[in-house]
């Protein structure tokens, strides 16, 4: 059964139905959805100006007081989140289980900002001189605004939205054309939870979506960006804001997450590991492992236990029971995997399962491991974005570490092993923002999630995530006698 839903603009508190209007699909059969308002830049500057007018009142509410509207949107999003997951799951395509989980954790942002926004605490410093006193203040930055990408529907906008909204700041989101349908839920549960008109502004479009992000970028009402999505696009809209008006923005991009498993792992845990990781939302996330290192001594071993693992996985639309990996996106996401695929295969590599498009759909790819896979392939080099693990041989911990680190990319990288040393070692070496040992999954509310090098720029989750959205203010108090 369909879930119901919003399918008009939330721009100042009032629902825009506009006649220009873009089809929304759902990515297991390509069938229609909804219709949603296709905005453009002029609309962006009515929902900027909304949230410059909303601004005041809102940033002059105690913290407790606008905890107490985010506890009661969080509350609502939990007693949602069966239709959120639907919904989530109908227009992105990710197995029902595993999109009411994304509705959850999107969720978690919002109670666990709203309540830490309480203790936004400044600092006393001591004083150079006899005369003065000095303190830090935390201010809210101002209006913010965000692009977000379509894996993460929902949480990719309250990881951003929940801590501008805690810290005092306005919000407006452009939601991406493929899933806008979870971004209007999110507005409707805020209105429903006594968020004031302005506070959070939904702007849906298509074919004005670099229009949209120009008006963000340049906008002198807009004191923060955000932007989550790929490496090429975030470079041009970071550069465009700094260049424009020089705002505060956050990056989170594109990752090549390495997976090193030595040979004193527990082989079960890092196939299990491995699994987790590479082939959540059919590979179409930015931590997903991309490519799997695996030390020669356990390569066969691993490459069977995990070929097994995979070989079991059941692909299917995300509303059928069981299904654990749904479709691609696209149609252009599904042909890039293709050709991936069809080079390494054609430069050595081997199918041990898969290799090949599902009969389950147009857009779904069967889940695959490659084996004898080299560093030059693309399938190394590159963001897959699609259930395909390729398996690189090493031979020692250097070598292991190198591979690893030769990639523009820095968002996760995992590792697997039981010798605590090494461990420690290897999780200092491996240049990324987020290192996970002994464990596929890591993502939550609590943590710093960010990149270096091109992945990104800033953190969000966490004590960090919350400083993105405030400025420090420095005051002297002098004259003293
Ligand atoms: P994308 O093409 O960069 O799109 C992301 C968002 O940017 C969408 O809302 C898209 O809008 C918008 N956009 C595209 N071109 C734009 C332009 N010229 N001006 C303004 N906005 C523009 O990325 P994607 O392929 O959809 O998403 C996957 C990428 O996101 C991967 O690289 C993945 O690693 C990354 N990602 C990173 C994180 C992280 O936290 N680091 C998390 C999730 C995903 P339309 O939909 O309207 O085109």
């Amino acid at each position: 059964m369909s879930p119901t839903f919003r399918s008009d603009a939330y721009i100042d508190g009032a629902w825009r139905a506009d006649a220009r209007r873009f089809l929304v699909l759902n990515p297991a059969n390509q069938s229609v959805i909804a219709e949603v308002p296709d905005l453009g830049g002029a609309e962006t500057q009515q929902a900027i100006e909304a949230a410059h007018r909303a601004l005041p009142a809102w940033a002059a509410k105690p913290a407790k007081e606008r905890a107490a509207i985010m506890r009661a949107w969080f509350d609502l999003m939990i007693a949602d989140l069966d239709r959120l997951g639907r919904l989530i799951s109908a227009e992105g395509g990710k197995p029902f289980g595993e999109a009411k989980g994304e509705a959850a954790y999107g969720a978690a942002f919002v109670e666990w900002f709203g309540e830490e926004a309480k203790r936004a605490y400044g600092r006393t410093i001591p004083s150079t001189t006899a005369t003065r006193r000095y303190v830090t203040i935390k201010q809210p930055i101002g209006v913010c605004a965000a692009i977000t990408p379509w894996n993460f529907p929902m949480a990719m906008i309250t990881r951003k939205a929940a801590p501008a909204l805690a810290a005092g700041c306005t919000f407006v989101v452009k939601p991406p054309s493929q899933t806008p349908l979870t971004a209007l839920a999110l507005a409707e549960l805020a209105e429903k939870a006594g968020v004031p008109p302005g506070v959070f502004n939904v702007v849906t479009t298509h074919d004005h979506t670099a229009d949209v992000g120009r008006v963000m970028c340049e906008s002198p009402l807009v004191r923060k960006f955000s932007f989550t999505g790929s490496t090429e696009i975030g470079k041009k809209l970071g550069a465009a804001c700094v260049g424009s008006t020089v705002k505060k923005v956050s990056l989170e991009l594109g990752g090549n997450a390495p997976l090193l498993v030595f040979a004193d792992a527990d082989l079960d845990l890092a196939v299990k590991g491995a699994i987790a990781s590479k082939f959540r939302n059919a590979g179409q996330t930015c931590v997903c492992a991309n490519r799997i290192l695996v030390e020669d001594a356990i390569y066969d071993a691993f490459s069977k236990k995990m070929t097994d693992a995979v070989a079991k996985l059941k692909v299917g639309p995300g509303d059928q029971d069981g299904v654990e990996i749904g479709p691609l996106i696209d149609q252009k996401a599904i042909e890039k995997v293709e050709r991936m695929v069809g080079e390494a295969l054609a430069s050595g590599a081997v199918a041990l399962t898969g290799g090949k498009k599902h009969s389950a759909g147009a857009q779904f790819y069967t889940p695959t491991v490659l084996a004898n896979v080299t560093r030059d392939m693309r399938v190394n080099t590159e963001e897959i974005f699609g259930p395909v693990a390729p398996l690189i041989r090493f031979k020692s911990e250097d070598e292991a570490v190198a591979i690893a680190n030769d990639t523009p990319f820095g968002l996760a990288a995992y590792f697997f092993t039981k010798d605590v040393n090494r461990a420690w070692r290897v999780a200092e070496r491996i240049e990324a923002g987020m290192v996970s040992i002994n464990d596929g999954i890591f993502s939550n509310e609590v943590i710093p999630f960010g990149g270096v090098k091109e992945s990104g720029l800033g953190r969000e989750g966490g004590v960090e995530g919350l400083e993105e959205y405030m400025e420090t203010k420095f005051v002297n108090f002098g004259g003293f006698a």
